[in-house]
């Protein structure tokens, strides 16, 4: 089964990215993890990513595309694979379905993730993540807080805050979805696969509770 994550930053496609990961089976491919670690390697792709992802605008399609498409092709995507953050745009995801179509696949199903604006900056203000790029938990120090400060529960690895998760990126961040990614959902809905939540402190649904809606719903299918 091949599964989108849509949503504007922060809405919390990590996190039930890797619940789903789990409980399915199949791999999270994290686009912004993929230049996140090349960004610490020090890499030509982390060099060129880095000047884009420090800005808040998105790395150029052909980069990102590429990027994907060998990922796709690893032994380990055989039965499906979650994407967290891809497509962003419009030709990402008209790639995306000829790459699939190419290996007689197709997306199954979108999960567009949606949050109020004002939530969402909170949410990504409050965000801090593991510094251990292999376990990559994801906390915020008010709705999900680690049980010692400043420490990952899993891995006891510091937690840091992401450099694109200050204030006036954010904003370009926001726009970027707003102008770029969001027509995705109509692109969705009129393929009849968007399955829309809502992520919100306000009516009690978190992360982990949209995850397990999420689950009960794919095994009633
Ligand atoms: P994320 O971890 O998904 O929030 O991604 C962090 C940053 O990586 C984004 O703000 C973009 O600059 C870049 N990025 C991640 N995925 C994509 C994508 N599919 N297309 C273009 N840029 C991306």
């Amino acid at each position: 089964m091949n599964i989108i994550m849509l949503g504007a930053p922060g809405t919390g496609k990590g996190t039930i990215a890797g619940i789903l990961s789990e409980k399915l089976g199949i791999p999270q491919i994290s686009t912004g993890d993929i230049f996140r670690k090349n960004i610490k390697e020090g890499t030509e792709l982390g060099k060129l990513a880095e000047s884009y992802i420090s800005k808040g605008q998105l790395v150029p399609d052909e980069v990102t595309i590429k990027i994907v498409e060998d990922r796709l092709n690893k032994p380990d995507a055989k039965n499906g694979v979650i994407l967290d953050g891809f497509p962003r745009t419009i030709v990402q995801a008209d790639r995306l379905k000829e790459i699939l179509k190419a290996k007689g696949e197709n997306v199954d199903i979108t999960i567009n993730l949606e949050t109020p604006e004002d939530e969402i900056i909170e949410r990504i203000v409050n965000r801090r993540v593991c510094s251990n790029q292999e376990c990559k938990a994801v906390y915020n120090v008010v709705l999900h807080p680690p049980k010692v400060e400043g420490k990952c529960d899993k891995c006891g690895s510091d937690l840091i805050t992401r450099k694109d998760d200050k204030v006036e990126t954010v904003k370009s961040r926001l726009e970027q979805y707003f102008t770029s990614t969001s027509p995705l959902v109509e692109y969705y809905k009129n393929e009849g696969i968007l399955y829309s939540a809502t992520v919100s402190k306000t009516i009690n649904k978190l992360g982990e509770d949209v995850a397990r809606d999420l689950i009960e719903y794919l095994e009633s299918k």
